[in-house]
């Protein structure tokens, strides 16, 4: 059985940042993901054609100036010069086959109305539904606004804590106010996982953990077996329940009561001239198959463009593909190539700030177990990252 001082279970942003800082520390740190490639929901496919590179992000797209955590990891992975910039192409509504601008579907009048509010209403304690009805008024926010909220956690969001869909961080003035890197977000997880001290294993899916004799021995379905004297879990909520089970019943039950929604993304690669739709960042669709697509042309290239779409779960392969097919407004056989991946994102609700306190109280005075995910203080990148940096505070406090 391979001894560590640290195991991670997880690959995604949550993991690997954990795992980051262990090792800067000098731990003896593992990682083990499911995959058969790191980085969750950082998944950048490369496309190769014609001797050049073309990737899609099927996850996660955008960093921002105020992601310190994480701008600080890029730089300690000598990553910050394929920091890139996003082209500034729209957000749009996609709306029976037409792209149509959010600002030309506002009901301007009930606008201005309401938006006095944005200096009167704390998000604390309310509800993304009842917090920006007021904010932008109740037809805006149920006609327009609230499409876009959807489409960040592929779910529907009215009933998500206010203050945990969008937060205001400090930025960093030295850094592009949002932006990417040249081979995508996934090159993030890559240059984590390459750094010196750290093992990764892929392919493990972690099925079996017992703790003996102050040792954690965890076990995969391929056979790996592993130990440690600390054990972090970065994986979603329900896989680490589950886990939990035999060994911390308490903890298992309680991260049991939260629930996760699976979105199927799909993403596809066509050549430039057999698309006529406009460049765009992203299309929202208020009542389709699908949340999101979300564009490559925020970094174009001179030969292809490539979109995925998030779709709603349980559509048939038919079915995604007949309308990837019409919205793109192409043959099928046009497409060049296709990817596709499952993403987990948790389905945040009122009292969720109570439900973390209780979660840190149970945890409190163990400090060979560390939960980290993207269901603590939200859902951002940030907001993972912050949560393996004070789970490691607690490690080494
Ligand atoms: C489509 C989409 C777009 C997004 N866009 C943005 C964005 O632009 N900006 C932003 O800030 N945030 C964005 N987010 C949110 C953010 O990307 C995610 O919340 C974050 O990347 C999640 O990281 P994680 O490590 O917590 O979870 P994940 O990335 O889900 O990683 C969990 C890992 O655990 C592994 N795993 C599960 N079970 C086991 C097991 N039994 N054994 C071993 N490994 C296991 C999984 O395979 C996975 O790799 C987006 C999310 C999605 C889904």
């Amino acid at each position: 059985m391979m001894q560590n001082d640290v195991v991670v279970i997880g690959g995604g942003i949550s993991g690997l940042s954990l795992a980051y800082y262990c090792v800067q520390a000098g731990m003896k740190t593992t990682l083990l993901e499911k995959n058969d490639t790191i980085g969750g929901s950082f998944a950048s496919p490369q496309y190769n054609a014609h001797g050049k590179n073309f990737w899609m992000e099927l996850g996660a797209h955008t960093c921002y100036s105020s992601y310190q955590n994480l701008l600080d990891i890029v730089e300690g992975c000598g990553l910050k010069d394929s920091i890139i910039p996003r082209a500034k192409v729209p957000f749009t509504l996609f709306v029976n086959g037409k792209i149509k601008s959010i600002v030309s579907q506002l009901h301007i009048l009930e606008l201005l109305v309401s938006v006095p509010n944005l200096f009167k209403l704390k998000k604390t304690g309310l509800s993304v539904s009842s917090y920006y009805s007021k904010i932008v008024g109740e037809r805006n926010y149920r006609e327009v606004i609230s499409h876009f909220f959807n489409a960040v956690p592929s779910q529907k969001t009215d009933d998500f804590p206010a203050d945990m869909m969008f937060k205001s961080r400090e930025k960093r003035k030295d850094m592009l106010k949002n932006y990417t890197f040249t081979n995508g977000l996934q090159s993030v997880a890559r240059a984590i996982s390459a750094k010196s001290g750290l093992n990764v294993f892929t392919s493990q899916d972690v099925n079996s953990v017992v703790y003996k004799d102050g040792l954690y021995e965890i076990r995969s379905a391929g056979g790996g077996e592993y130990s440690a004297k600390t054990l972090v879990f970065a994986t979603p909520s329900s896989v680490t329940s589950k886990l939990l089970k035999g060994i911390q019943p308490d903890i298992a039950n309680h991260l049991g009561q939260l629930k996760a929604a699976d979105v199927d993304s799909v993403g596809v690669i066509v050549r430039k001239e057999n698309v006529k739709l406009k460049p765009v960042a992203a299309l929202i669709a208020p009542n389709d198959v699908f949340f999101s697509v979300v564009s490559r042309d925020t970094v174009p290239d001179d030969n292809y463009r490539g979109f995925v779409f998030h779709f709603k779960p349980g559509l048939d392969e038919k079915t995604k593909r007949s309308r990837i097919t019409e919205v793109l407004g192409i043959g099928f056989s046009k497409i060049e190539h296709t990817e596709s991946k499952q993403n987990t994102v948790p389905t945040l609700r009122l009292g969720h700030h109570e439900w973390l306190e209780k979660t840190d109280a149970l945890l409190k005075g163990n400090k060979s177990l560390l939960l980290t995910g993207n269901y603590f203080g939200g859902m951002a990148i940030e907001d993972c990252v912050s949560r393996s940096k004070s789970e490691f505070a607690r490690l080494k406090g």
